[in-house]
């Protein structure tokens, strides 16, 4: 028997954001997606000879965003150098991005409940994209050359395919909320590299590691990650070596192939821009940015379990994105009716957001209709019935719940005195099935109340139903 420990995997991952910047990192150029190739250029991002970047300080304000909501220690310090490198994409023969002085070190972010270590956080500068045409030949547009990016580094504490998933969910979430990123894989403004090895169960010396690039969903993310695993496992296993490289995803085929062996950091012979100075980050830069920093996912998921009684499954859902946890919160401060609230959010709200495939700020009913819903129903003005079929009405007509409900006369019957004729008018009519409830055939009450809610036209308070005709039958009233 085989007595040698199983082999474990261990990745890090080193993930590029595209900013939301209105322009360039280092030039006036538009940073706008889809526009019309190479319209969005200027000497600056076209790597002239002689032009001079100019910092984008809305860059590093959102790199110190990302910090703060990380947890990392923002440098005092920062500088930008020069990474060298050919490719037909790069017009200067080097990409402006830190390597000594990143603007921010350390942190972490959560996937799940594990805290998973960042290495770093840096700005650089985007390449230009080639498109590679039907006919063989490659086209490059550079609009995108220039554009601001944050890398995002992890320590190499990543056990599974799964986790690196859930922490660039969580990580998507974060960007997302703090509206630096708008978080779209499939699009490439969130790009992962996934760099994996493995190595023997309780070992503490990292095995070799390769690097997989071109993952462009959380789904590709994943199986790639495992293809990997199980490739080097299975190439160890057999008595070989992984060799250190670089490899390119292919959805298609669901495998990888070697794009290029390993460079150094020293094969780029990094070194600082001499057209960029060494630029400082005051604490009072960092203070201002504090401010205005909205409550993070993590943050608010607490507060919803903690303050208002939310269930873990709920308050995960909610604040997966924003603009939900603000519709939510709306909600909620005008109900003060966390749990309803929260149940229209997870049901009526979210199902029709899926039907329509529309964002939550596309909603066509505003929390405002929603939580007055939910007021009439503990108000006992309407029932909840009448709640779920008004706002399948006001999403597509766009009137006011409380206007419907005027004009269909929709309003709850809670009148005692008018309620208690209509229950004696409806026992009257059947004298026979009284007699058979009288006698012990308790079934016979649900036909009453099926009775008395058709002749209301399903407006009669069944709370009130229920007491008064247990009342005129003689028994005691039948839960709550
Ligand atoms: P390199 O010098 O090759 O760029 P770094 O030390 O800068 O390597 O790390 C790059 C990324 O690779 C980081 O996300 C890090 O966590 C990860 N990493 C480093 N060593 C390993 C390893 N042995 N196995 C898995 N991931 C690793
Ligand atoms: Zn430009
Ligand atoms: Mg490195």
């Amino acid at each position: 028997m085989d007595m040698s420990p199983a082999l474990v995997p261990v990745i890090g991952l080193e993930i590029h954001v595209q900013l939301k910047t209105a322009t360039k990192l280092f030039c006036g150029c538009s940073a706008k997606f889809g526009d019309e190739p190479n319209s969005n250029v200027c000497p600056v991002c076209l790597g002239h000879p002689g032009a001079l970047p100019v910092l984008n300080k809305k860059a590093i304000d959102f790199a110190i965003l990302l910090g703060i909501a990380c947890n990392s220690t923002i440098s005092g310090k920062s500088l930008f150098e020069r990474k060298n490198y050919f490719y037909p994409d790069l017009p200067k023969g080097y990409q402006i991005s830190q390597l000594e002085k990143p603007v921010c070190l350390g942190g972490y972010i959560f996937a799940g409940d594990k805290k998973i270590a960042l290495n770093r956080i840096h700005v650089e500068e985007d390449a230009g994209k080639s498109i590679h045409l039907h006919d063989g030949t490659t086209a490059i547009d550079l609009n995108r050359s220039g554009v601001p990016l944050l890398e995002i580094v992890t320590e190499p504490v990543i056990c599974s395919a799964a986790e690196a998933v859930e922490f660039l969910s969580s990580l998507r979430t974060i960007v997302r909320y703090l509206d630096i990123c708008d978080g779209n894989m499939e699009e490439g403004s969130l790009r992962c590299d996934a760099n994996v090895s493995v190595m023997p169960a309780g070992s503490g010396i990292l095995g070799v590691k390769t690097e997989i690039k071109n993952m462009n969903s959380f789904r590709n993310t994943e199986k790639a990650i495992n293809y990997e695993i199980e490739r080097q496992t299975e190439l160890i296993l057999d008595g070989g070596k992984v060799t250190q490289e670089t490899l390119l995803w292919d959805p298609d085929s669901g495998s990888a192939r070697i794009m290029r062996s390993k460079e150094e950091s020293n094969d780029y012979r990094y070194f600082p821009d001499p057209d960029l100075v060494e630029f400082s980050i005051s604490g009072e830069w960092t203070e201002q940015l504090k401010m205005i920093m909205p409550e993070m996912p993590r943050a608010r998921f607490d507060r919803y379990v903690k303050d208002h009684s939310l269930s873990p499954y709920d308050a995960g859902v909610i604040t997966q994105s924003r603009e939900l946890a603000d519709f939510y919160e709306a909600v909620a401060s005008i109900t003060s009716d966390f749990k309803s609230s929260a149940n229209w959010i997870m049901t009526d709200v979210l199902r029709l957001l899926n039907e329509r495939k529309i964002t939550v700020n596309q909603f066509p009913v505003p929390p405002e209709e929603i939580a007055s819903l939910i007021n009439m129903i503990n108000s006992g003005e309407i029932s909840n019935k009448i709640a779920k079929m008004v706002f399948d009405e006001i999403a597509d007509s766009g009137e006011k719940a409380a206007d419907l409900i005027e004009r269909k006369n929709l309003r709850q019957i809670s009148d005692s005195a008018g309620l208690e004729k209509m229950i004696d008018e409806v026992i009257a009519r059947h004298p026979a099935q009284a007699e058979e409830f009288r006698a012990g055939k308790e079934k016979v009450f649900g036909f009453f109340i099926g009775q008395i809610m058709k002749e209301s036209r399903g407006k009669a308070n069944p709370k009130l139903v229920n007491i008064i005709l247990s009342g005129k039958l003689g028994k005691s009233a039948v839960g709550n």
